[in-house]
């Protein structure tokens, strides 16, 4: 009894858990697109092409999710109501299209059964042309195992109720019926609510359907959303966000079964799957942090390990991360450290290093108010606000030249060069080099003081002055001379310095 209340709260906060991380997506909805389950008590409507699609999916395996395999489908639902014999050959060569040649090769005689089967379901249509399945009026409806096997001897082609075609076929028509799939039967038999994980008989049916139907008794949640609900516990649904803890190797730490759970009482975290399970586990502590408190709490570390991603193992990436912390001693020590230092740690290649790099500098450009290419650059606070993230960390000078057209929009941004400021890496030739060859009418120059002092030294005056002078003779207005610092500027044009 016990074991019950807190299997029920379990699944109170597995499904929870599912609409927080998949929000608009109710867990009653069938997992097959195209035939949701908005009311499971009232399934749509069939005609016998909804019959015939479901029929064909279940016997050869096509996938709904497939673009190309929906086309075979309804070129196939097409040849087999078409009708008439000795059509069988002619039509398996109107069906040339790709692959669809191959799977017909496969299952040669595969249009033939259909056709029996299009034939079938006609007759089990009403005067309205609605199909009326086989044990639709009153008591067996109710009976997965008895409707199963009603539909196994209507249509053939279908194997028997200890098979799996026939339950996923009973799903595609928007029965209430899960399928026996072994995600399902091994959480299922963790759980402690199914005797075993084997599923070969009608025995096996039989048990599956009355685990089901007693969990969902207990729970109070219906079968369709108990399907979805334990495919994504199960990993067995694709395309969700979450889930998948109680997959081939579970992650009992992290999932709000345990209490009621018969694996993890007698096996616990430390069974012969714990290891991986701790592993797993350790892979979504991070993101439960993310979710749970939100991006802006994490710690500089916890973000940085994020960036570096470190293979999903989210311990040995904190690690990682709170080492760089330490040796550098914050983030924009770190992002200032060359690939060569980054390397030099125990975890970090060249790859990921650059991904380090990478995500800093994103972050960094999106703070600036970046000036992008036809804005016009109205004065050096627009400079200021471009670019101090990007360079007021980097322990190298750069010096940078705007290129202006005629009504001061921005045609681009060149680095110069980079290193100590002097005459040579600010020459002239290579200043205006760009200027002339994209045609600009004006420039802004740019550079950065690693000290953080932006006062002009007596070089940056000489250069400024040698460059204005070149700009005269070339025809190119230098409208200044902006120098980033680490909390100020300095520009020449606005302290009346040229
Ligand atoms: S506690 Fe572990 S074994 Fe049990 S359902 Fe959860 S993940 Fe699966």
């Amino acid at each position: 009894m016990a074991a019950d209340l807190q299997i029920i709260d379990g699944f109170e906060a597995l499904r929870a858990e599912f609409i927080a991380e998949n929000p608009g997506l109710r867990p009653n909805t069938s997992v097959i697109p195209g035939r949701e389950i908005t009311d499971p008590q009232n399934p749509p409507a069939l005609k016998t092409p909804d019959v015939l699609q479901a029929w064909l999916c279940a016997r050869v395996g096509l996938a709904t999710s497939s673009s190309e395999e929906r086309r075979w489908l309804r070129t196939l639902v097409r040849l087999a109501m078409r009708g008439g014999a000795g059509e069988g050959a002619g039509q398996v060569a109107e069906a040339r299209e790709g692959s669809l040649t191959a799977l017909l090769r496969k299952h040669p005689k595969l249009i033939e059964q259909a056709r029996r089967v299009a034939e079938a379901v006609g007759e089990m249509e009403d005067d309205g042309g609605v199909v009326q399945p086989p044990g639709s009026g009153a008591g067996p409806r109710r009976d997965p195992v008895a409707h199963a096997k009603a539909w196994v001897k209507g249509l053939g082609g279908l194997g028997d109720i200890g098979g799996l075609r026939v339950w996923k076929f009973m799903r595609l028509l928007g029965e209430e019926v899960v399928v026996p799939e072994r995600a399902v039967r091994r959480f299922l038999y963790r759980l402690g609510v199914l005797g075993g994980e084997k599923f070969s008989g009608a025995a096996d049916a039989l048990a599956f359907v009355s685990a089901i139907q007693g969990l969902s008794r207990l729970t109070g949640i219906g079968v369709a959303e108990l399907d979805r609900l334990m495919a994504w516990h199960s990993g067995r649904a694709a395309g969700l966000s979450g889930g998948g803890r109680c997959a081939a190797k579970p992650r009992c730490s992290l999932c709000p079964l345990t209490a009621g759970c018969a694996w993890f009482r007698f096996r616990g975290e430390d069974g012969a799957d714990g290891a991986a399970s701790r592993e797993a586990a350790s892979a979504d502590r991070l993101k439960l942090r993310w979710r749970d408190q939100g991006l802006d709490e994490m710690t500089d570390a916890e973000l940085l390990a994020f960036a570096m991603g470190l293979g999903g193992d989210s311990d040995q990436a904190t690690r990682t991360a709170d080492d760089l912390m330490r040796r550098f001693g914050g983030l924009r020590e770190i992002y200032a450290a060359s690939l060569s230092e980054l390397t030099a740690f125990r975890s970090i290649g060249e790859a990921r290093a650059r991904q380090i790099k990478a995500a800093f500098e994103i972050g960094l450009r999106l703070a600036g108010k970046s000036l992008v290419r036809g804005a016009p650059v109205n004065g050096s606070e627009d400079v200021w606000l471009a670019y101090r993230e990007r360079y007021r960390h980097i322990p190298q000078e750069h010096f940078i030249i705007l290129l202006l057209d005629t009504k001061n929009r921005l045609i681009k941004a060149e680095i110069v060069s980079k290193g100590t400021l002097s005459g040579s890496l600010a020459h002239p030739r290579e200043v205006f080099k760009q200027a002339v060859r994209h045609s600009a009418s004006a420039v802004i120059l740019m550079h950065n003081h690693p000290s953080g002092d932006p006062e002009p030294s007596p070089e940056d005056f000489a250069v400024t002055e040698q460059l204005c002078d070149a700009g005269r003779i070339l025809g190119i207005r230098v409208l200044d001379h902006v120098i980033l610092g680490e909390s100020e500027y300095f520009s020449f044009k606005d302290k009346g310095a040229m």
